[in-house]
């Protein structure tokens, strides 16, 4: 799941989101002494076999449910069934067709406890039958417990009486609300086949897990559309959509790729979603194991909860992903959502952590996952950039004290976090580091396969490093998945002459006790030649001498830069950039930019960032060189240098950035050039064009703003609004931020 909402909220607030779900009041710490354990399997869930139609007028689904159970090992004569907030009308054994009543107790709105015909062996299958009422928006459980914040069914303008909303029904399962619209046993470590019959009004489309086997159309103007899926996955991530979507289909390897989108994305669903194919081409050569899933679907829901669900199969993300043609010239600014949740339907779906606790195992692959897509789509500054924004995130989260796999939480839902998501991500980028890329895929190839349609904690993951590099990794899994926090490191680098020796001292700083270990990489730089030497880090304080005839041009501590760890180092803005010129890595070049920038009143800084890093070959940083050109004394081969950024550059938004410099010029000369910005179809260029114009020809500005007007957003609304403000005088035109992208 992705739950960026969530996530940025942890990181401004830490967490201003209610505990629904939990028993415990902000300042009971009591949650501190429960073990989280799996859950204990008395039954094995087989399959899952529903029908379903809903009640648009009270948000209400009726449903009969055939599910069929083992017992685990055990004999035994009872079931419990996860059922949150149901009217129960009937339980029966079921069998041959034929049901016979069986008794059962539903005191708590919870737990649906039948008592059995009889004792029933380990392994021995049976099938029981429900006929319920799911009732999501009325459910309040006894206690404090309550589903207001996971109804598990969702309907969404139902009564169609809000104008300009679709009438849609989705469902969200993560983490244990799928039992809201189906009784199961709603654990993760359960796997169940399935097959869903809803019957829906005529005019509505229909999503769910697997392929639809069957359609039907009824009497009374409904259909009744069979989805079904032959292979194993947990409760929950099933997932059933209704709604007026257009349905855009692509295909991979014969299997079908299709883009759920509301009517008027139509034509766009492909500029969203079109490089799902390639992406699951990627992935699947990378890992070594094919998509597993008979097909692949997207679809977008209103009004969602969260940023996206990885339901197997059909994942459902959040309407914020329909961007228009305009908005895409910019960059679709959710490709990262589209390759999240695709990684997820081999780590999370097809291998699925077994509990919340260990939750980290799908997410931290799904993390990941962003950044290998990029290094593989736009090359390696791509991957380290997401890399490193998605390192600051957790550096700024707060959630150092927390363990990433978590045994103690207060509530289920606090381990979708920057911890389980954002440092197991890094954790598994320092792991591929270590080991080698080789190493590394054929590492998880062998976890996927050894672990298919299964349940896995993180000892799955240590065992099959283990099995293909041979060395013992206990120490890593120790330190860093059965651990907390991160190193504060501070690295002092010196020359000795006489001694003609290079030295570098580590101290680990952070606070408390615990003393990490890493395997670092140095790299001395001599007349533009690089010396690795392979060191491991592993005391308060490390000291690392290396002979060198002449002091090093550069020494470069982590010469990879995947460390997880904050560093406060004594270099000069001289070795920053020479740490430009030799490393070469994105953060080395991004550390060196931004100590440059902090530091631009000095010549040497603003020459060197206009001199080279403007000039830089990745985007993002040049981006951040403009950034923070204001107010800065540009001569005239800077000048052209950005003149030719706000004319060609492959980004758009780079362009709107150079614009905004121009525009501080307030040079006649580029009144021709604004003027036709205004035009460009992308928001952000038009956004600062416009402002650019304003700023030397107000009245030619204001002139623009009938047409402006009728196609603004992002950048181009707010300058509209601005220089709107200007024909009523009320402010001066203040300088727009000029940029679409997420900087961290
Ligand atoms: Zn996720």
């Amino acid at each position: 799941m992705l739950k960026y909402i969530v996530l940025i909220i942890n990181i401004l607030a830490f967490s201003t989101k209610g505990d629904c779900q939990s028993k415990f009041d902000r300042g009971d710490d009591s949650w501190k002494e429960i073990y989280r354990s799996a859950s204990q399997k008395d039954h094995d869930l087989v399959h899952t076999k529903l029908s379903v139609k809903f009640d648009y007028s009270k948000s209400y689904l009726y449903g009969h449910a055939w599910i069929t159970l083992k017992p685990h090992f055990y004999s035994t004569d009872s079931l419990r069934l996860d059922s949150k907030g149901m009217d129960i009308k009937k339980v029966a054994l079921w069998k041959n067709g034929k049901t016979t009543d069986l008794s059962y107790s539903y005191k708590d709105s919870l737990n649906l406890r039948i008592k059995l015909d009889r004792t029933y062996k380990g392994g021995e299958m049976y099938t029981v039958f429900i006929d319920y009422t799911s009732k999501p928006n009325e459910f309040k459980a006894e206690g404090s417990t309550a589903i207001t914040d996971a109804k598990g069914l969702y309907f969404i303008n139902p009564k169609g009486e809000e104008k300009d909303k679709p009438t849609q029904i989705w469902t969200q399962g993560e983490t244990e609300a799928s039992s809201a619209w189906f009784p199961t046993i709603d654990r993760p470590n359960q796997k169940t086949t399935q097959e869903i019959a809803m019957t829906v009004p005529g005019r509505y489309v229909t999503l769910s897990n697997g392929r639809m086997v069957n359609q039907k159309k009824n009497a009374d103007g409904t259909r009744t559309d069979v989805w079904k899926m032959d292979l194993p996955n947990a409760p929950y991530l099933f997932f059933m959509a209704v709604g007026d979507f257009a349905i855009v289909k692509d295909t991979y390897k014969g299997k079908e790729v299709s883009y759920y989108v509301e009517k008027p994305f139509e034509n766009v669903a492909r500029k969203i979603f079109g490089l799902t194919p390639e992406m699951m081409a990627f992935y699947s050569s990378k890992l070594g194991i094919e998509y597993p899933w008979p097909k692949y679907s997207q679809i977008v829901g209103r009004e969602y909860v969260s940023g996206a669900m990885e339901n197997t199969s059909a994942t459902l993300h959040s309407e914020y992903l329909q961007q228009n043609a305009r908005q895409l010239v910019d960059g679709n600014k959710y490709e990262d959502y589209i390759s999240h949740e695709l990684f997820h339907q081999w780590f999370g779906d097809m291998v699925t952590a077994e509990s919340w606790s260990n939750i980290t195992v799908n997410e931290s692959f799904a993390n990941y996952s962003e950044v290998l897509w990029d290094e593989f789509k736009y090359g390696k500054d791509a991957g380290d950039q997401r890399n490193y924004k998605d390192m600051q995130a957790y550096f700024i989260s707060g959630g150092g004290g927390k363990d990433l796999v978590r045994f103690h939480y207060r509530d289920k839902e606090d381990v979708f976090d920057a911890v389980s998501y954002n440092k197991g991500g890094r954790i598994l980028n320092m792991l591929r580091n270590y080991v080698g890329d080789d190493a590394f895929y054929k590492s998880l190839n062998v976890y996927l396969a050894a672990n298919k349609f299964k349940s896995v904690e993180a000892h799955h993951l240590r065992l099959a490093f283990e099995e293909v590099t041979g060395k013992d990794l206990n120490w890593f899994w120790n330190q860093w998945y059965f651990g907390s926090g991160h190193p504060h490191l501070e690295i002092t680098y010196g020359y000795n002459e006489d001694a003609k020796k290079t030295t570098i001292i580590v101290s680990q700083t952070q606070t408390g006790d615990k003393i990490f270990k890493l395997p670092v990489a140095i790299d001395l730089y001599n007349t533009g030649k690089k010396t690795r030497y392979n060191v491991w880090v592993e005391n308060k304080t490390d000291t690392f001498s290396f002979a060198s005839s002449t002091k090093p041009e550069f020494v470069n501590f982590d010469g990879d830069k995947v460390l997880l760890a904050e560093k406060k180092e004594n270099k000069t803005l001289y070795d920053y950039i020479n740490q430009y010129k030799y490393a070469k890595t994105y953060v080395d070049r991004r550390e060196a930019i931004n100590y440059a920038v902090k530091h631009k009143d000095l010549p040497e800084a603003r020459d060197f960032l206009l001199s080279q890093a403007l000039k830089d070959p990745y985007y993002e940083l040049r981006e951040r060189v403009l950034k923070n050109l204001k107010d800065t004394d540009l001569d005239s081969e800077s000048i052209r240098t950005i003149e030719n950024i706000a004319g060609k550059d492959v980004k758009r938004v780079n362009r709107a950035s150079a614009i905004d410099i121009l525009g501080t010029l307030k040079n006649p000369a580029y009144t021709n050039f604004f003027i036709a910005g205004t035009k460009d179809s992308s928001y952000s260029v038009a956004g600062s064009s416009l402002l650019a114009l304003a700023a030397i020809d107000k009245v030619k500005a204001i002139s623009l703003l009938p047409v402006l007007k009728k196609d603004a957003k992002g950048n181009l609304e707010k300058a509209v609004e601005q220089v709107s403000a200007l024909i009523k005088g009320e402010v001066d035109v203040k300088r727009s931020s000029g940029s679409m992208l997420k900087l961290p």
